[in-house]
């Protein structure tokens, strides 16, 4: 079965977007909040294939971020500092927050993928933590955690990928199903009370 078949026809996952205030868009690669609909994209890149676990990834998104914060922000907040150095404008992390969120994020996103039946989970929550190496502020994430310090510089690589497949399954077991469709709901209310109050950016 191909990924958009297991989005397109799966009960369990399209009973959550039954709100006109969300939505799934299999041809994009960007969630966005357009006409009140805060709509989540399926694909990485446009020209890259539909992916379930990119559609889970923004959900978990959706889940994980503050209840008041979700009608507002399509890109969940994650806003870096921006400075000038010698003409140029750099995007400066100063903590290690964001791979800290993905981190959270991750763990549900693997609790969702597991409830909508994906069959190739773990290799795609591998993927999704050796992509994290790209984060702005993943040194910073590595810095704070001494183990990580005394891996030999070849094995470091790895040794982030284990430490955050580690850390997610940690936040995997909090996120049991019954779990995840409380959040879900709670966060429809929000999103359906401030699509009718039409406040949202974009409404
Ligand atoms: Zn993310």
């Amino acid at each position: 079965m191909s990924d958009t078949d297991l989005i397109v026809e799966n009960d369990l996952l399209n009973s959550f977007f039954a709100s006109d205030a969300i939505a799934y868009d299999t041809k994009s690669a960007t969630t966005q909040i357009s006409d009140g609909v805060f709509t989540l994209q399926c694909r990485a890149l446009w020209d890259s294939p539909v992916d379930i676990s990119v559609l889970c990834h923004e959900m978990a998104h959706v889940i994980e971020i503050e209840n008041d914060r979700v009608w507002w922000e399509a890109s969940f907040g994650l806003n870096l500092r921006e400075i000038e150095f010698l003409g140029k404008i750099y995007r400066e992390p100063l903590t290690d927050q964001s791979t800290c969120r993905e981190v959270r994020v991750l763990g549900i996103q693997w609790r969702l993928q597991e409830m909508f039946g994906h069959t190739q989970v773990n290799y795609r929550v591998f993927e999704t933590a050796s992509s994290f190496r790209w984060l702005p502020d993943t040194v910073a994430y590595y810095c704070n955690r001494p183990s990580l310090k005394k891996v030999p510089y070849r094995k470091q690589k790895f040794a982030i990928t284990k430490r955050i497949i580690r850390d997610a399954l940690k936040v995997y077991h909090e996120w049991p199903e019954w779990r995840i469709l409380g959040e879900w709901k709670q966060k429809i209310q929000q999103l359906d009370s401030a699509k009718n109050r039409q406040y949202r950016i974009g409404a």
